[in-house]
């Protein structure tokens, strides 16, 4: 029996007792407390339907009947651990390797993000025999000690940069180094990556891995200028490194045209190790690495068992199997270009509306919008950035901010989000910005 349900004055008391406080709650001024969820849309205790915009690991939807499903039937049979020998873990590789280029083959699974990179980091020394790495600035990989070492995002709040982390610039092509009027930005910020290696090499030091996202979310919706990858890769395979690839937010179809955002950046290319999450298990902790065969051979002829509890036992893999079933089924990645190219137009609309709007941008249903105060100097209009979101919330909208200064209004809704919701989003936003630019002050205006 489970216990009687609080209000939720009561839980929000006490979890502030005995919650750690550095995990934080959405809208920390009024905090919506979720008590069941279907497709793309929550419910709090009262009823109240909110339209969620910003659940990526809910890939198929909240509560999908089909994932339930596949995981109770399992359930009922067996969950042991992966010692045991069992179909689901070598199924569910094999349907996971038709998504990706041949020579990604090898594949190990574990329980979250950050376990997915900390393993990649492993594999990339064990491999090269080198310690170094280049992340891009702004990024996070995750919250394990050895990935916020990698994560300009968090280590730059902390005691700082480690001497083994070299961090090169995030192309972003609107406020970046080198923007959409530079000739070639993919040359170019794969020129800053060399100059990075550079710099390391003659500290006398020797990279083994550059950790990229497909698609840098939490630095904004970067998206990578097409051939930046190709460039990198042979800069730091030249210099004894490999190229790792961190699909946890955007691999799985999210962008639509393509099963994994690398792919986005052409045939030609394909990272030495790929990490993925997030919407893997649609909420159930699943994770996993894949490699090269030369890559895990290396990890295997050091001797030591690689051992995870709880990664890949039958019923996260019978999880795994459901997800990709229902993309398939359901034409998710069709659905996420046609309604991403929807809210992109509906976006870019406003955006000839609203002097605030400086930039739009994204593929499939991964799209932000990033707010300026002016589109000359691209100062960033933060604190409107929060007024809207908690704007949007009080019509019963959840949307988040990201990026670098918090301006960058993000989309990344379950892969079920339709055209109606799209149009329901945008009205609001509409709304609220004419209601922003007109000068109305906000009525609470705490930090998220
Ligand atoms: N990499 C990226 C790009 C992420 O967004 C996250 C989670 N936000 C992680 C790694 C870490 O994943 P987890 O929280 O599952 O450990």
């Amino acid at each position: 029996m489970t216990q009687e349900a609080f209000k939720k004055e009561q839980t929000l008391e006490m979890r502030k007792k005995l919650i750690g406080q550095s995990c934080r709650l959405f809208f920390s001024h009024d905090p919506v407390k979720i008590v069941r969820a279907q497709g793309q849309y929550l419910y709090d205790e009262n009823g109240t339907q909110y339209l969620d915009c910003i659940s990526n690991v809910q890939h198929v939807g909240h509560c999908h009947p089909s994932i339930t499903k596949a995981a109770t039937v399992q359930m009922e049979l067996l969950n042991a651990n992966t010692r045991f020998l069992h179909d689901n873990i070598v199924q569910y590789a094999d349907r996971l390797a038709a998504t990706l280029p041949s020579k990604l083959c090898v594949f190990y699974f574990v329980n979250s993000g950050s376990e997915a990179n900390d393993l990649a980091l492993r594999l990339a020394r064990q491999y090269t025999q080198n310690e170094d790495v280049i992340v891009l600035d702004h990024a996070y990989h995750g919250h394990l000690t050895s990935l916020i070492d990698i994560s300009p995002y968090k280590f730059r709040k902390l005691e700082g940069q480690k001497e083994w982390v070299h961090v090169a610039p995030i192309p972003d092509t609107y406020r970046g180094l080198y923007r959409r009027d530079h000739l070639d930005p993919a040359q170019a910020y794969a020129e800053e990556v060399k100059n990075v290696i550079d710099d390391v090499l003659k500290k006398g030091r020797k990279i083994s891995a550059f950790f990229v996202e497909s698609l840098p979310s939490v630095a904004g919706q970067i998206l990578l200028p097409p051939g930046y990858c190709q460039k990198v890769a042979q800069y730091v395979r030249a210099a004894g490194g490999v190229f790792v690839a961190d699909e946890i937010q955007t691999g799985f179809g999210r962008v639509g045209s393509h099963f994994w955002a690398f792919q986005l950046q052409g045939d030609d290319f394909c990272p030495d190790i790929v990490t993925m999450g997030k919407p893997m298990g649609n909420g159930h902790p699943l994770a996993c690495v894949v490699t090269t065969e030369e890559i895990a051979g290396a990890f295997t002829a050091n001797g030591v068992e690689y051992f995870n509890t709880f990664g890949g036992n039958p019923v996260s893999c019978a999880i795994g199997l459901a997800v990709l079933d229902v993309i398939e089924k359901e034409d998710l990645r069709g659905n996420a270009v046609r309604v991403g190219n929807h809210l992109i137009k509906l976006l870019r609309q406003l955006q000839a509306k609203h002097p605030i709007i400086g930039d739009v941008r994204g593929v499939g249903l991964f799209v932000g919008f990033e707010l300026v105060k002016d589109r000359m100097a691209l100062t960033p209009a933060t604190e409107e950035a929060a007024l809207l979101v908690r704007r949007l919330k009080e019509k019963h909208i959840c949307l988040s901010t990201d990026g670098s200064w918090d301006n960058v209004i993000k989309f990344k809704p379950p892969m079920c989000f339709s055209i109606e919701d799209t149009e329901r989003v945008t009205e609001q936003i509409d709304h609220f910005l004419t209601e922003i630019e007109n000068g109305l002050q906000d009525t609470n205006n705490k930090n998220e």
